[in-house]
């Protein structure tokens, strides 16, 4: 890891950086040629050795939620597909059938359909609000990186017997001891993660025998993401850093230990999303 390093953004000046070796199985792609979904100054690699695409330099943690705090990245991706208009708004305006096809989804339908109560963990939580809605059977836990989103998280889960640390995911996961979780929602999480294997390691440790972990990333593996190419809305530089399939999500989970089940609708082609189903074998 070159701490040294350093990246000229367009719109945050030269940012100090973090590089990456393949999150996977820990290949250096140095040399590997950068792809085609690469946008300057973010360069994508494919892992010559298993084939995991990722961005290979991540900004530091505490300057993605400062220098580039959420709102700001949000609005230069704005700025990058507007200019990607009106190409890429009549094609997705073509594909958006796709969304009605299927109920929606939550991850609170996902979760209590397997588990009906204990101890429940969101990875990235934001403020708390995803957990809100879950029933007083599930006592709510979270890790988030943000110390103010945290500080709010913090007090709506202390009211229900539950907290929220303040931490990247790794380092928070050992605050909790080994077996504590029943579940864990991963909800548009792990593709920000530059870490998600020892994310993925912790967190296993951390779940009860036959806990669940639920995960919704964006598919990498997608029809539209061939269609759309450049303009596949999971692209987002240099927020997503992991961009997965339904194969090397698979080979992750079984690298930490975890049983994968996609379900019938779980890694549709038609879906920019997937969804995958965790379990800690007891
Ligand atoms: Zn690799």
């Amino acid at each position: 890891m070159d701490l040294g390093a350093t990246i000229d953004t367009e719109h945050f000046g030269t940012i100090p950086v973090r590089h990456r070796i393949c999150p996977l199985c820990g290949c250096n792609n140095d040399l590997a040629p950068a792809i085609r979904y690469s946008h300057r100054p973010w360069v994508v690699k494919e892992c010559a050795n298993c084939r995991f695409v990722y961005i290979d330099h991540t900004p530091h943690y505490e300057l993605q939620f400062e220098t580039m705090a959420w709102e700001r990245t949000t609005k230069v991706e704005e700025h990058r597909r507007a200019e990607l208009r009106p190409i890429s708004y009549k094609a997705s305006k073509r594909t958006r059938f796709r969304l009605h096809l299927l109920p929606k989804r939550t991850m609170l339908g996902f979760i209590a359909a397997r588990v009906g109560s204990g101890n429940v963990l969101d990875l990235g939580c934001g403020d708390g609000a995803a957990l809100a809605s879950f029933p007083v059977a599930f006592t709510p836990f979270g890790i988030e990186i943000s110390s103010q989103s945290a500080a709010i998280a913090d007090r709506a889960f202390r009211s229900r017997g539950g907290y929220a640390v303040n931490a990247p995911c790794v380092e928070g996961l050992r605050h909790f001891p080994e077996g504590f979780f029943a579940a864990a929602a991963l909800r548009s999480y792990l593709e920000h993660e530059a870490a998600p294997l020892a994310v993925l390691e912790n967190l296993h440790r951390a779940l009860a025998p036959n806990g669940i972990a639920v995960v919704k990333v964006p598919n990498y593996g997608s029809l539209n993401r061939r269609v759309m190419g450049r303009r596949w809305c999971g692209f987002r530089y240099p927020d997503h850093l992991n961009y997965f399939t339904p194969a090397t999500l698979r080979t992750m989970a079984t690298k930490t230990g975890f049983e994968t089940h996609f379900g019938i609708t779980g890694r549709l082609p038609t879906s920019d999303n997937m969804w995958a189903l965790l379990t800690k074998r007891g």
